[in-house]
């Protein structure tokens, strides 16, 4: 085997596939838009500003959605053709504080964009997504929408919420064909992440088994595996791909 070649690697083909990523113009989000349109599939991102993924890959768009805005995603959604068969719920926001000291803002605006915005998607893709004969929606949650966080009240609620919710839609539309999961990451080196005080840091890394952290790839395998056809009899689940931070 050469060098740099991992083993196992599975190689997915998307080819056919149209996929929405939501706030992929950088971090976890634009790992998966790449690793999605090197197999492949026509790609939609859809992020606050334009961004600029569409110069590097002629199959992949960008359009500037706001995920909190419902009428915003609908209007992009009329454009886009072929409908869509796939949909990753990326888009996330912090704004850490302990529950004393938060503001109503800071606990809305996490809900809004974390959980609200995943619905508004969902709402509005999945019925497509029936309409060509099915389709697999990821939605990126975290270890601590499961087990909660110091000074991440409203982000932990929105992240449960979004296995709620990602059951939920599992059980709606599973008939129709549509399979929906959800990815817990642990703690990923990303501009989200690097905002943290350092010592955040370092006991995330302690709290791992592996003693070293993932990295985007991690959580786009995770997100590859569940939207391919080898996960087809997987729907309503939650994977921890979080090198056993939680445990
Ligand atoms: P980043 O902050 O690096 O990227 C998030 C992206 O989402 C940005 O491009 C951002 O745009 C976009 N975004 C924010 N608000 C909206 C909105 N209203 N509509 C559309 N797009 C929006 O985050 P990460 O890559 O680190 O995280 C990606 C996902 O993974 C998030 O859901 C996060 O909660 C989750 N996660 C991350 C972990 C980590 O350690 N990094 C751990 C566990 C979960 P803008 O540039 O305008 O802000």
């Amino acid at each position: 085997m050469a060098e740099n070649e991992q083993p196992n690697r599975v190689a997915w083909d998307f080819l056919g596939q149209v996929a929405i990523v939501t706030g992929a113009n950088r971090g976890i989000g634009e790992t998966i838009a790449r690793r999605l349109a090197a197999l492949s599939a026509e790609v939609h991102v859809f992020d606050v500003e334009k961004g600029d993924l569409g110069d590097q890959f002629e199959n992949v768009h960008c359009h500037a959605v706001d995920v909190t805005d419902a009428a915003s995603i609908a209007a992009v959604l009329e454009g886009v053709d072929p409908l869509p068969t796939f949909l990753v719920n990326n888009a996330g926001i912090t704004r850490d504080r302990t529950i004393a000291k938060m503001s109503d803002e800071e606990w809305q605006a996490v809900i809004d964009v974390n959980l609200t915005g995943a619905f508004n998607m969902i709402r509005a893709a999945a019925p497509l997504m029936a309409e060509v004969g099915g389709g697999s929606i990821v939605n990126i949650t975290s270890i601590n929408g499961i087990r909660g966080k110091f000074g991440q009240a409203n982000y932990s609620a929105a992240k449960a919420g979004m296995i709620g919710l990602t059951k939920t839609a599992a059980r709606e539309f599973g008939a129709k064909g549509v399979n929906v999961n959800a990815v817990a990451p642990g703690m990923v080196m990303t501009e989200m992440a690097e905002k943290l005080p350092q010592e955040i840091l370092d006991k995330a890394l302690g709290e791992t088994v592996t003693k070293w952290l993932a990295e985007p790839d991690d959580i786009a395998n995770a997100v590859l595996f569940l939207l391919s056809d080898a996960a087809r009899a997987v729907t309503g689940q939650v994977l921890q791909v979080d090198c056993g931070q939680y445990l």
